[in-house]
Order: structure tokens, then C-alpha cells, then sequence
């Protein structure tokens, strides 16, 4: 039976700059991305705040999505802001600008109706912020978290502590070596292990992705795009595709994880053809198992 997720997260403006274009101020956000990816698969239940600057259109967007936004508070003040820049080598964003706007003041208080849901993901946004929801969050089955250099650098503390509640941590190449400050990505998911979550996924780009689990590795590739226009929101993406698909199966057993991290890669896959959110929203369940079929084909092989 299908289970809702509770997430909570930037909903934001982003202005983001590749080599293929620009755009300036466009819906962007780790909760929203999430939100997003994950609506395609279960119910989901959204936790943020806006400025009075954000137009009622987006939240319209969400609500047809049939995403939850009894959470998602309007407050004076402005909107999460984030400007970005890639170059050639899309793997890395260059941040630019981060303005946290009405997040700094934010005491989220999670409405009755979301305090039972059992998967909760804990999208980047301030670790003070993402524990203070967990705590409202009663007995959930799977908790699993992100976070970003920001605050690896800026609160590292408020994360560890966060990290001991958490089932599963997704986090990119780059910050698990500046996290644990090793530059073998086996030693630093060790290391990051030590703090608490069971299971650390480590997102690489278009190299894919690298589950560490019970003393098991598990490698995914990324789907090989001839164009990626914006990776901007492929981690957010991934995570909602990957949890989506663990709360609709209800299934959060090992081998049931890798069949999420290949749902998360065919949704990130997605969200990199176009900026914002604009791919995401005109998929087809078919477009999502199509390209399901064709990562595994991708990947099988025999012995001969
Ligand atoms: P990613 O999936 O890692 O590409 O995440 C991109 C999204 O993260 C953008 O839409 C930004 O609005 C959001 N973002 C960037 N910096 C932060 C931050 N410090 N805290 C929360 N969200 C952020």
C-alpha cells in the first residue's frame, strides 16, 4: 500500500546561469524539485515558507500536482533566494548568491494531518530547521535526509546531531569528501556512516550514483543525455523519484533500494532537459517507465 512522505525544504527563486542559457528568478527549491519528482509515484506533503513576493500560480502548481501545501506557510517578508553558475563540467554548481530571506526566522509547525506520515525526507534547508520537523514527525517508518557545502559548512554540528535520527543520507561526491575529509569515496562513506544512517547514497552527476549499505556497495549510472540543458534540482529530483518510489512500494529493504535509486536516476534524467521545473511537469507515467526500461537495459549483462 502506498504511504505519503512529509518533506521539508527550500521552496525558492532561483537565477541560474550554464553554458546552453540563463534564467533569471524561476521557480526553483530542494522541497519543491522533491515534491515534484515525488508526486509521480505518492502523496506528498509539503513543509516550507514563501515571501509575500511568491505568486499564488506556483502554489496552484503544486496543488495540481495534488502535492499537499497545508504546510507551505505565506509570511512578509521575501522568498529563498539561490543564484548559481555552471560551466562545462555540469557536476559542479558554483553558488553565487544564497539569501535565506523568510527561512532565517522560519519555526515550522507541522499541521495534525502530516504527523503520522511514515517516510519523511528532510530536504537540504538548515539541519536546526529539518530537526525541529522531524521532532514534530510521530514514530516514521524512514527518515532520510540531504544537505549541501552550506551548511556542511556553516552548521556542522546541527547535522551530526541530525544525522543520528536518519535512516538514509543522500549527499553529492563533493560534499562527502569535504564532510569527512577524505578523498576515497569508500573511506569518507565509512566515515560518514560512523554518525548514524544505516545507508549513505553519494549522487555523482553523470557518473551516477553510489549506495553504501551494510557493508555492500551498489553502483547506478546516470542515464547518458546527449543534451543536458540544467542540472539545477537533479539531486532534489533524484531523491523524489528514489523516495516516491519506496513509500509507494512500502519496501525499504536493501534490494528494494536499488530499484529506488534507478527510479530516482530516470527522474533526475528528466529534470536535466529544461530549466526550472518546466521537463517535470509535463511527464507521463508511460515517459517514466519507458525510460525505466531502457537504464536496464543499459546495465544488464550475462555470463557467457
Ligand atoms: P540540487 O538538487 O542540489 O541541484 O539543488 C538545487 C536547489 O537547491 C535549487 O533550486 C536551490 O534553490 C536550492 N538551494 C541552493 N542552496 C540552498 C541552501 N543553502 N539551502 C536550501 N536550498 C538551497
Amino acid at each position: 500500500m502506498s504511504s505519503s512522505i512529509l518533506v521539508v525544504g527550500s521552496v525558492a527563486f532561483d537565477s541560474v546561469e550554464t553554458p546552453f542559457g540563463k534564467a533569471d528568478e524561476v521557480l526553483g527549491g530542494s522541497a519543491t524539485y522533491f515534491s515534484t519528482s515525488a508526486s509521480y509515484f505518492t502523496d506528498v506533503k509539503l513543509v516550507a515558507v514563501v515571501g509575500t513576493d511568491f505568486p499564488d500560480v506556483h502554489i496552484k502548481g503544486l496543488k495540481d500536482r495534488g502535492i499537499d501545501v497545508a504546510g507551505l506557510k505565506k509570511v512578509p517578508g521575501k522568498t529563498f533566494r539561490w543564484k548559481g553558475r555552471y560551466e562545462y563540467d555540469l557536476n559542479q554548481a558554483h553558488t553565487l548568491e544564497t539569501h535565506l530571506n523568510v527561512f532565517s526566522s522560519f519555526n515550522p509547525e507541522i499541521p495534525d494531518s502530516y504527523k503520522e506520515s511514515p517516510f519523511v525526507f528532510l530536504a537540504n534547508i538548515d539541519p536546526e530547521l529539518q530537526m525541529k520537523v522531524l521532532d514534530q514527525v510521530k514514530g516514521p517508518r524512514f527518515v532520510a535526509c540531504d544537505t549541501m557545502n552550506f551548511w556542511i559548512e556553516g552548521k556542522p554540528d546541527a547535522l551530526r546531531k541530525l544525522l543520528k535520527r536518519v535512516d538514509l543520507f543522500v549527499i553529492n561526491e563533493g560534499e562527502a569528501r569535504e564532510f569527512s575529509g577524505e578523498a576515497s569515496l569508500v573511506k569518507a562513506a565509512r566515515k560518514i556512516l560512523e554518525n548514524g544512517p544505516k545507508t549513505l547514497i553519494v549522487k555523482r552527476g553523470e557518473y551516477g550514483a553510489l549506495m553504501f549499505n551494510g557493508g555492500t556497495i551498489f553502483s547506478a549510472p546516470a542515464y547518458p543525455l546527449e543534451d543536458i540543458f540544467d542540472p539545477t534540482g537533479a539531486g532534489d529530483t533524484f531523491a523524489g523519484g528514489l523516495m516516491g518510489y519506496l513509500a509507494n512500494s512500502g519496501d525499504v529493504s536493501g534490494d528494494n533500494l536499488r530499484k529506488a535509486i534507478i527510479f530516482g536516476s530516470v527522474m533526475a534524467s528528466f529534470n536535466v532537459e529544461a530549466f526550472s521545473l518546466e521537463r517535470l511537469n509535463t511527464l507521463t507515467l508511460e515517459e517514466i517507465r519507458n525510460r525505466y526500461s531502457e537504464f536496464k537495459q543499459l546495465t544488464r549483462f550475462e555470463d557467457i
